[in-house]
């Protein structure tokens, strides 16, 4: 968790956004959206301020948003949920997965997730003291994808928690049905705890988001784990959830307690709004979706253009490009200097490996380029990019 030279060091996302403000760039570093989520939300969040408690929240979350994430799982994947026991409310999906991995791994346990990985997961797990093991995903023409002998080969003995992430940040990877099936069996074969962390399960482009979860005998050993954030275009209000089996959900509730006890409270009643079926959230969704496909086809367009080489991704706000053809290798280097050269920040792939491994060294040039962004911004971006070629 430290820097180099002993210092604590800032997120990769905190740092680009900080770079974004001294030099003025347009920010495709962070992701998160610059246009916020419906009105209606934020009416329902002020109500929830004026008329509802303003103390501590039950700890396992206000009963109305449980309800309205056992019947989101219900609707959506068939998955059965009881609200009382089945539902943790967490601190954004950040907590539970946080509390998840403390849960069910400790010192001399190996904690396997797919690299590329989201930040927080490599730290997560040094808090725990576990080691993390990682199956590779590798650029294809279909996306990154994984290989199922990579799979088996990452299991061992101390496996105790397969931490997946689909639809997958940074690469923009949904996993397939037949990679699902390869990691569940695996994790099946080696009776591990299964984490997944679905928080763009709703910003999909033309692919299908499976939850492990429904995967035959899957349920039983999985904590799907999801947010308001990305669905609701609320990153601010870290209201998230952890959906699995009651004796599973009650360690993470266990952790959970004892990192944050609860948070949000008002929040919690207007998400519970927003994951009610009342036809406004999803007509807001789709609209949202099908604005994000067209800002991922206007990005991975220009950055063909500009002479990178994009892989469209099938979710999530990002696209990986590999800036090899430009004569750039490294791509932590072109991001420190990407506010220069195009006005335009972006954040090296390697950011989300183990620093000095086989995958950052083949991944070396690529870069991650959020289109969460308003029109006007990424065409402000876009011009920038046309300059590096
Ligand atoms: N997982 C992934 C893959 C993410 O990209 C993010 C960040 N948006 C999170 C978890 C964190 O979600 P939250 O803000 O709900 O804690
Ligand atoms: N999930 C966001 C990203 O990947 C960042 C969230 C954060 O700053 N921790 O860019």
């Amino acid at each position: 968790l430290l820097a180099p030279d002993g210092t604590v060091a800032a997120t990769i996302f905190a740092e680009m956004t900080a770079l974004a403000g001294r030099t003025g760039a347009a920010n495709l570093g962070q992701g998160f959206p610059d246009v916020d989520g419906p009105d209606f939300l934020k009416e329902a969040a002020v109500a929830a301020i004026r008329d509802e408690p303003n103390q501590y929240a039950p700890g396992s979350g206000v009963p109305a948003l449980r309800r309205a994430v056992a019947a989101h799982q219900q609707r959506h994947y068939g998955l059965q949920a009881d609200p009382d026991t089945e539902v943790l409310v967490t601190v954004g999906a950040t907590e539970g997965i946080a509390a998840s991995i403390m849960a069910f791994a400790g010192p001399g346990d190996e904690v396997l997730t797919l690299e590329p990985f989201y930040d927080s997961y490599a730290a997560i797990i040094a808090l725990t003291g576990a080691t993390h093991r990682t199956v590779p995903m590798r650029p294809a023409a279909g996306g990154f994808r994984i290989d199922p002998d990579d799979v088996a080969a990452a299991f061992t003995d101390r496996t105790r928690v397969l931490l997946v992430n689909s639809p997958h940040n940074p690469t923009g990877t949904v996993l397939s049905r037949e990679e699902l099936t390869a990691l569940a069996e695996q994790a099946t074969a080696n009776d591990v705890v299964v984490v997944t962390d679905e928080v763009y399960e709703h910003l999909t482009y033309g692919a299908e988001h499976i939850p492990i979860a429904t995967l035959p005998g899957m349920a039983e050993r999985t904590l799907t784990i999801s947010s308001a954030g990305k669905t609701l275009s609320f990153t601010g209000w870290k209201v998230g959830w952890v959906h699995g089996p009651a004796e599973l959900v009650t360690g993470v509730r266990t952790v959970k307690q004892f990192l944050t006890y609860v948070a949000s409270g008002p929040f919690q009643h207007a998400v519970a709004k927003g994951l009610d079926d009342d036809g406004r959230t999803a007509s807001y969704v789709s609209g949202l979706r099908d604005s994000l496909w067209q800002r991922r086809d206007f990005l991975v367009g220009a950055l063909e253009e500009a002479g990178f080489a994009p892989l469209a991704p099938q979710g999530t706000y990002f696209v990986a490009a590999d800036a090899a053809g430009l004569g750039h290798d490294d791509a932590a280097t072109l991001c420190r200097e990407l506010p220069e050269l195009a006005g335009v920040v972006g954040v090296p792939i390697s950011a989300f490996c183990t620093p000095g491994g086989a995958v950052a060294e083949s991944l070396r040039s690529w870069v991650r380029f959020t289109f969460v962004k308003s029109p006007e911004v990424l065409e402000r971006a876009v011009e920038g990019l046309q300059r590096l070629r």
